[in-house]
C-alpha cells in the first residue's frame, strides 16, 4: 500500500515535498535504492528524494514476555516511555524527551547523556532473522545496521527512575522551540559542534527561512517556510567555516535524502 506523506508537516523540521511512501506491513527485503523512514525526526527531505518506505502499524506494539521487552520497529518513543513508566522498567526514561520510532532510535543509537537505546538491547529482528547486539557495530549516534529493524528485544531492569525526568527536562530548556531535526552535527571528540559553529559567527545566522538557532547553535531551525536548499546551504557553510578556522571536519548527525 502507498501512503502520501507531506514532509512539510510530517518531518520534525517541517521541510520537504509531498511523496509517495510504500507502507511495509510484513517482513520483506527492501530494494537497496529505497530509503526507509521512521518518524523523520533526524531527516531533511530534499526536493528530489529517492523512493521511500516506512513500517506500517503492524509493527507498532510493545509487550513483556518471559521477562524480556518486545518492541515493534514502528513504535513511537512516547509509547515506549509510557509503557516503561507504567511497568516500572528503568533505562528508557530519556524517551520522554526524545522523539522517534524504535527503528530510528536503534539505527541512530539515539540517547541522552549516558542513556542510549543500545544499553539494554539484546537483539533486533531483521528479514534475515534475529541479529544479536554483539554482532552489531555501534558507537555514539552510529550503528552499522543496513537493514530494516522490524522488532527489538530488551533486557528488563525494574525501577523506573522518576528523578531522571527532571534532568532530561532541564537539558531541553536550552533547546529551541522552532521546528528542527535535533542536533545537525555530531559533537567532535572532546569538543562541541555548537561551540565551533558559534566561534565562526554562525549562531543565529539565517538563510531564507532557516537559521542556526540563537538558543543553541547546533540546532538548525525552521523559522518560517524554510526549504531544503536553505538548510543545505547553512550546513555546507558551517562545515566550510569550521574547517577553515579550526581544521575540524564536522560530521552530519542529520540525514539528508
Ligand atoms: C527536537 C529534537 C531533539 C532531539 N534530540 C535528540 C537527542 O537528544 N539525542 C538523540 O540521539 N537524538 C535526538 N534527536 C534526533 C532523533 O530524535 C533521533 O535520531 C531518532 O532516533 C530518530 O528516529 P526516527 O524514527 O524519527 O528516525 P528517522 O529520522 O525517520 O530516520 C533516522 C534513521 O533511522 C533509519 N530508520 C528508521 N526506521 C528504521 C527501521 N525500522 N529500521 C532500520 N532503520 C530505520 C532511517 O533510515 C534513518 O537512517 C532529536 C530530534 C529532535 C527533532
Amino acid at each position: 500500500m502507498i501512503r502520501l506523506v507531506d514532509f512539510s508537516l510530517f518531518s520534525s523540521i517541517k521541510i520537504g515535498p509531498i511523496c509517495e511512501v510504500l507502507l511495509i506491513d510484513e517482513i520483506m527485503h527492501l530494494d537497496c535504492n529505497t530509503f526507509l523512514i521512521g518518524g523523520a525526526n533526524n531527516i531533511i527531505v530534499s526536493n528530489t528524494p529517492p523512493s521511500l518506505a516506512m513500517l506500517s502499524k503492524e509493527f507498532d506494539y510493545i509487550y513483556i514476555k518471559e521477562n524480556l521487552l518486545f518492541i515493534g520497529g514502528a513504535t513511537k518513543s512516547g509509547r515506549i516511555f509510557s509503557f516503561c513508566k507504567k511497568n516500572n522498567i528503568k533505562g528508557f526514561e530519556y524517551l520522554s524527551k526524545l522523539p522517534g520510532t524504535l527503528g530510528g532510535l536503534i539505527k541512530m543509537n539515539a540517547g541522552m547523556k549516558d542513556d542510549e537505546i543500545f544499553n539494554n538491547l539484546v537483539k533486533i529482528k531483521t528479514s534475515d532473522g534475529y541479529k544479536e547486539k554483539q554482532s552489531i557495530s555501534y558507537d555514539y549516534r552510529f550503528t552499522d545496521i543496513d537493514t530494516i529493524i522490524y522488532e527489538a528485544i530488551f533486557h528488563i531492569e525494574r525501577g523506573f527512575e522518576d528523578s531522571k525526568l527532571d534532568i532530561f527536562s532541564a537539558m531541553r530548556k536550552n533547546q529551541p522551540s522552532y521546528p528542527s531535526a535535533g542536533s545537525v552535527f555530531k559533537n567532535p571528540l572532546g569538543d562541541y559542534a555548537g561551540r565551533l559553529i558559534e566561534e565562526v559567527g554562525l549562531k543565529g545566522y539565517k538563510k531564507g527561512g532557516a537559521s542556526f538557532s540563537k538558543v543553541h547553535a547546533n540546532f538548525l531551525v525552521n523559522l518560517e517556510d524554510a526549504t531544503s536548499e536553505d538548510a543545505l546551504f547553512l550546513i555546507d557553510l558551517a562545515k566550510k567555516r569550521v574547517y577553515e578556522k579550526s581544521g575540524v571536519e564536522l560530521e552530519n548527525e542529520v540525514i539528508i535524502i
